[in-house]
């Protein structure tokens, strides 16, 4: 049997990266490879909620490649975003929907896709290599599309995400909708989590340029909920900036019901968010609205926020 690949999606894991570590390294095994799935931090309870509903196992956590180790990449492909000597793999595999920001010193089996979830890709490699997929497998996709889509109302969704849920809700043997609120709502459950939790819980780092900016997200079925602790949130935004050298942290709520997003925007370059949105903060915040997708919306607005400063 030739070496293990290693499969995993992001740090601060969502429910598509481990859904799309599952259902690749799944894959990998059904074609005749030697590969397993990792998680890169704690999982959040709306991917916990997902793996005891179809009666599947967390991944192991994985700290640390060992160099040559053979990865596959899915649900990301920033440096900034995965686990510790990833360097000096061998990436044999990216599957991917985010922006590309990789750079290798060999050549990479890569596909990426302007669609709403990996897991949507990973449907699409099943067929293609005539492999089957079980009702448990389905129910992780599923979950993923359901997540990566706030039940397809992000701007991200494609008409293709929405096929494959459909079909996988059927091999899954779940009623879609049902269950999609269901998981969606499990994980806005924040009440036993500490500020500094909440604000990690997803939370992505980009490097751009000598810019450090974090931009975290959480669901939530009722925004006041979450703003009654804001002072608790700010001070725990602010220890993060002052421990990671963060330039621009912005941390989004975004509300699963009405597909709105209220930030708190902390850091000494505010300036970039406020001109990407047009926009004043007012006590740190704003609300956004119709802003759900962070790759989408946000984060594309503050990189022409960054260009616009330069050139004036
Ligand atoms: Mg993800
Ligand atoms: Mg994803
Ligand atoms: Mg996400």
């Amino acid at each position: 049997m030739d070496t293990k690949t290693y499969v995993f999606g992001h740090t601060n894991p969502d429910t598509d990266s481990i859904a799309s570590a599952i259902s690749m390294a799944n894959l990998q095994t059904k074609i005749g490879k030697y590969a397993e799935s990792f998680r890169l931090g704690d999982l959040n309870k709306e991917t916990k909620y997902a793996l005891k509903t179809f009666d599947m196992e967390e991944p192991d956590f994985l700290s640390k490649l060992e160099d040559h180790s053979n990865v596959i990449m899915v649900d990301n492909n920033e440096f900034s975003q995965t686990v510790e000597g990833i360097e000096n793999a061998h990436i044999q595999m990216v599957v991917d929907h985010h922006r590309l920001n990789l750079r290798t010193s060999e050549p990479v089996h890569c596909i990426a896709e302007p669609v709403g979830c990996a897991s949507t890709i990973l449907y699409k490699l099943y067929k293609q290599e005539e492999v089957s997929i079980t009702p448990k497998i389905a129910g992780m996709m599923l979950s993923a599309i359901i997540s990566d889509t706030l039940m397809f109302r992000s701007p991200t969704c494609t008409e293709q995400d929405k096929k494959t849920a459909e079909k996988l809700s059927k091999i899954a043997g779940i009623d879609l909708y049902q269950y999609g609120y269901k998981l969606l709502e499990a994980g806005t459950n924040i009440s036993d989590y500490t500020p500094d939790q909440i604000i990690c819980i997803d939370s992505k780092d980009f490097q751009h340029e000598d810019l450090k900016i974090t931009i975290s997200q959480i669901n939530s079925s009722n925004l006041d909920d979450v703003f009654k602790i804001k002072k608790d949130l700010e001070t725990a935004i602010e220890k993060r900036i002052q421990k990671e050298n963060i330039d621009l942290f912005i941390f989004v709520v975004t509300d699963i019901l009405e597909a709105n997003s209220k930030v708190i925007v902390l850091g000494n370059r505010v300036d970039i968010f406020e001109r990407a949105f047009h926009l004043q903060l007012i006590g740190n915040t704003t609300i956004l609205k119709g802003v759900i997708s962070r790759k989408k919306q946000i984060l594309p607005a503050i990189l022409e926020g960054i260009k616009q400063k330069i050139q004036i």
